[in-house]
């Protein structure tokens, strides 16, 4: 088991296999994607030797992310190699979307269990003007077939932004009466490149924690793989709320991940100042047993904080270089 100096316990990882996104969403890729860096991503040979290590580590849920993971051909193959693997009981996907309605089916045939989508406004204006794509009706079409193709775990994420969707609150609360998804609220993170869109669009999750609390929402026990999110339900909804709050003060404390960048290199934290490198190590199976090892050691390295609330990012400039 992977464990770091504080008693943490690794048992879910993060998977970037691209860094590259079809999206503009004004908090991560405003621009759109730069091709600055490398397109040489991990190789499904790669990923295949990467996870059957970490599993035999104790790790039993993968989330493949990016950049857009749905850009990438090979996805159904990726989601099926992971699902195979002995101890991973739960392979998740963060998408964007933007092929969900077409693909979902192959996806959940390969083995998906679990589905992340980010719809950070159910107006479709709002929607086109944060992400600079008319999407939003296909999207939710893919996720009403997501649930009659019996997928069981699905979540909305949906960043908070004080001058786009900060009124959209009781919106998104409506929507969940007969829709059974749980809607996280991500707080939006400081990343290198965003200081002015952060300082004005940075909204707290506590006052709608509070006012959850208040309409008799009830907080969710979490388990050993939870995501970082704070969970509630209430007896008259199908869905539940979540709310992910970086800025918390215990935040860290729970940390049970781990992340790869699609270029192979093991990031401690989403905000650390850079990767280390072990693409060398999942050329063959042979070299699992020093990995193995690599991989505990490097974990006496892990920050007990991401310092997020001093202002400090790392190396991360925007999220799609690592996934969120
Ligand atoms: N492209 C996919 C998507 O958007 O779902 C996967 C990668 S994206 C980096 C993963 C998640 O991180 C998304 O839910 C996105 O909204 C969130 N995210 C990106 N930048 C963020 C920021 N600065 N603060 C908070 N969340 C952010
Ligand atoms: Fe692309 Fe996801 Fe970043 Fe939006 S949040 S630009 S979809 S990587």
């Amino acid at each position: 088991m992977l464990q770091d100096k504080m008693g943490r316990k690794f048992h879910y990882l993060r998977l970037s296999i691209t860094d590259v996104c079809n999206f503009k969403c004004t908090y991560c890729l405003p621009d759109g994607y730069q091709c600055d860096t490398p397109r040489d991503f991990l190789s499904t040979a790669e990923i295949g030797n990467l996870v059957s290590t970490f599993a035999k580590l104790g790790t039993s849920k993968i989330r493949i992310t990016g950049g857009e993971p749905a850009l990438r051909k090979d996805l159904p193959q990726i989601i099926k190699l992971c699902r195979e693997q002995a101890g991973i009981t739960d392979v998740a996907l963060t998408t964007n979307g933007f092929n969900l309605e077409r693909n979902i089916a192959k996806w959940v045939k390969a083995g998906l269990t679990s589905l992340n989508v980010s719809i950070d406004s159910l107006d479709p204006n709002m929607f086109n003007a944060i992400t600079g794509h008319d999407k939003l009706k296909s999207i939710l079409a893919g996720l009403d077939k997501a649930q009659q193709l019996g997928l069981k775990k699905i979540k909305i994420n949906a960043v908070l932004m004080r001058q786009y969707n900060g009124n959209d609150v009781q919106t998104y609360i409506d929507w969940l009466k007969d829709k059974p998804y749980t809607l996280r609220f991500i707080e939006l993170m400081q990343t290198g490149d965003n200081l002015q869109f952060f300082k004005q669009n940075h909204i707290s999750g506590t006052d709608i924690k509070q006012s959850l609390l208040q309409q008799a929402w009830s907080p969710v026990i979490r388990d050993k793989s939870a995501g970082p999110a704070e969970e509630f339900y209430h007896p008259d909804y199908q869905g539940r709320v979540g709310l992910i709050m970086p800025y918390s003060k215990d935040f860290c404390a729970t940390c049970n991940r781990l992340r790869i960048s699609a270029l192979g290199k093991l990031h401690l934290c989403l905000f650390s100042e850079a990767g280390i490198d072990i693409r060398q190590y999942l050329q063959d199976e042979q070299q699992q047993p020093e990995l193995m090892q690599l991989l505990q050691s490097y974990l006496g390295d892990k920050a007990p904080s991401h310092y997020l609330q001093q202002g400090i990012t790392g190396g991360t400039q925007h999220l799609a270089m690592l996934g969120g």
